[in-house]
């Protein structure tokens, strides 16, 4: 028999008694986590989303409420009315922090009930990701989900906070709305009043947050969902959380300097002490530097060796080697890695990103720095002495290979060789992770959490499948004062790979920290006769334009005050700061890497009645 709440009030949560509560009276209420029965004694403990507290049934003290306590099973829901008792010394139990009392009971009341749950939410092994998402309720009663949600409730909050305080407006955008420009797929909705047109789901509110600085908002910022029918890996879901903001005459460095504020506020919220302003890098440094527009900086940059070499040296070294001379001569170090067999030494290169991308085929490697001093002792400590090596150090070099027939190929850029060691040095740095650890957390925020603004990314990014360039951010960033004559002169080059659209610097930036892009944004183009020839250079008509975008080129045109901003992914945030590996670690109901919902079952087919009235056939196939 169930009893009922009634008017019975918790006078404290599961996690909240202390010693010094010893010999109060305590009405808790929770799930029963765990029983111990010991005979006279039944063991309970309690459980909320603030902890736990045992809770003790004594046959001697009160056998009736002591045989209605041996009917508890684990998950049943209960209130017990008791008093608070210190534990003897020799029972406390120090993992917990109500571990120095208990409560010892002389009211039950049962609540409710639980089927045996598929897993226990307090047992230490987890089930398959499957099973923690189809009953996803009674995982997320876990502790570790409840204190990410709980951590992520804390950052949004502090976001929130922080940028009220700088004067932003939490402004709310449509959901059901047209394509915007973020270059995913959209998600669609059908209109059953006008059949056969569809809504998209927002990619990002970009043109409704520019729209609203158009209205005199001044600052926007909003918490909010975007949907991108993307192909899913661990760090994405088709719908995430951006901190979504723009703002009016702001320089770059102003919109820097809000995020830094707000990132500082919500990594304080989580026990982070982190230490603005963020260090800066252009795009093309950190791809000479790392080979890769989101450097990771726990873990030394590439060096290229060449500048260290005389003239001499260098043509003898890279005829010898057939590596190019033109193109740099990197210097890939991973810290504290020891001595390794001469059999591993020869698969670097043969695994992980770098060989899956077939760096090999042009990428010529020297792996063996111990042959290499023998070979070449006066070459081999210069190059040490430059490149920082430390005696643990694993080192080695990579070159871009000397053939003609590979030279010719015009992939073999700067770029394109940069970014083939990038991949070779995570990889190396996954592969030696257990020996450098500097992806375990030390407790020092600033090895842990290595934050850098990248700069100055292109305008225009040459898409090898469709042949032609795109724009790299979106086609609303605006390009660098200085490069409006290279835009200008070459508005009718979209097809032509050798344009130098590639060499046209955006007022683009992107915010990183420890390798993952946490957000990207720009100062963007306010005015209708530049806005039109950056989608004349991206080979997009008039017409086009007009029909995708009609609506905001026509609101530029009344009086758009100059205004930039930036997006930063909520959920990756928060995944850092929980120490997560994946995104479903800190999104309540998440979708699996083939965009279902376990828990609800979605996406389903629909009735027949409901197509119809969308004016909707579905193709059986
Ligand atoms: N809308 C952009 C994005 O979602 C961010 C921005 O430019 O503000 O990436």
């Amino acid at each position: 028999m169930l009893d009922f709440l009634g008017d019975l009030q918790r006078t404290h949560m599961c996690g909240a008694l202390r010693a010094s509560d010893a010999g109060k009276k305590a009405v808790l209420m929770g799930w029963v986590n765990r029983r111990r029965d010991l005979g006279n004694l039944l063991f309970i403990d309690l459980r909320d989303r603030s902890g736990i507290t045992q809770v003790v049934f004594n046959a001697e003290r009160n056998p009736a409420i002591h045989k209605k306590a041996e009917g508890l099973r684990n998950e049943y829901v209960i209130a017990v009315i008791g008093t608070v008792k210190q534990r003897d010394p020799n029972t406390i139990n120090k993992n917990i922090p109500t571990g120095e009392v208990e409560l010892v009971v002389d009211e039950l009341r049962l609540l409710n009930e639980s089927k045996q749950p598929p897993f226990l939410p307090g047992e230490t092994v987890l089930p398959n990701e499957e099973m923690r998402l189809k009953y996803r309720y009674i995982d997320l009663r876990r502790d570790v989900m409840q204190r990410n949600i709980e951590l992520r409730h804390d950052v949004a909050k502090a976001i929130r906070e922080s940028l009220s305080a700088q004067g932003f407006f939490e402004i709310e955008t449509p959901f059901m709305t047209r394509s915007t420009p973020e270059g995913a797929r959209d998600y669609l909705v059908p209109s059953r009043v006008q059949p056969g047109s569809f809504y998209a789901l927002p990619q990002s509110p970009q043109m409704f947050k520019q729209i609203l600085m158009i209205s005199g908002f001044d600052r926007y910022f909003q918490i909010v969902r975007c949907f991108r029918d993307e192909d899913l890996r661990a760090d994405r879901q088709p719908e995430f959380t951006q901190i979504d903001l723009e703002m009016s005459y702001p320089q770059q460095e102003s919109v820097w300097r809000v995020v830094e504020e707000f990132l500082l506020a919500s990594f304080k919220a989580a026990g982070v002490e982190i230490k603005p302003p963020f260090p800066r890098m252009s795009y093309d440094q950190a791809m000479r530097l790392y080979g890769i527009d989101k450097p990771d900086m726990r873990l030394p940059a590439m060096t290229d060796i060449r500048e260290a070499l005389t003239p001499e040296e260098l043509e003898e070294f890279t005829s010898k080697f057939r590596v190019r001379k033109d193109l740099p001569v990197q210097l890939i170090r991973i810290p504290k890695v020891g001595d390794i067999s001469g059999t591993e030494r020869r698969t670097i290169g043969t695994y992980g990103a770098f060989q899956h991308t077939q760096g090999g085929s042009f990428v010529q490697l020297m792996t063996d720095p111990k042959r290499f001093a023998k070979d070449y002792p006066a070459l081999s400590e210069k190059v040490i002495q430059f490149a920082k090596v430390e005696a643990d150090d694993l080192w080695i070099l990579a070159g871009a290979l000397n053939k003609p027939e590979i030279a010719a190929v015009a992939e073999q850029s700067l770029q394109h060789f940069c970014e083939k060691c990038g991949f070779l040095r995570l990889d190396l740095a996954q592969k030696y992770a257990a020996k450098h650890v500097a992806f375990e957390k030390s407790g020092d925020p600033e090895k842990d959490f290595k934050f850098l603004w990248v700069t100055d990314f292109p305008m225009f990014e040459w898409d090898r499948e469709s042949k032609r360039w795109n724009a790299a951010h979106h086609p609303f960033t605006s390009p660098h004062e200085n490069d409006m004559a290279k835009l200008e002169a070459n508005v009718h080059s979209v097809n032509d790979p050798k344009s130098p659209l590639g060499e046209i610097r955006a007022l683009a930036y992107d915010i990183v920290l420890n390798g993952t892009e946490l957000g990207s944004g720009s100062i963007r183009i306010h005015r209708q006769d530049i806005q039109s020839k950056i989608f004349q250079a991206l080979g997009m008509s008039d017409e086009e334009a007009r029909s995708r975008f009609g609506f905001f080129l026509e609101a530029l045109e009344y009086g758009t005050p100059p205004h930039g901003g930036i997006a930063l992914g909520l959920d990756r945030i928060v995944m850092i700061l929980a120490g997560a590996d994946s995104l479903r670690e800190v999104i309540p109901f998440p979708k699996t890497a083939r965009a279902v919902d376990l828990m609800v079952d979605a996406p389903t087919p629909v009735s027949d009645a409901q197509l119809r009235d969308l004016g909707i056939q579905v193709k059986k196939s």
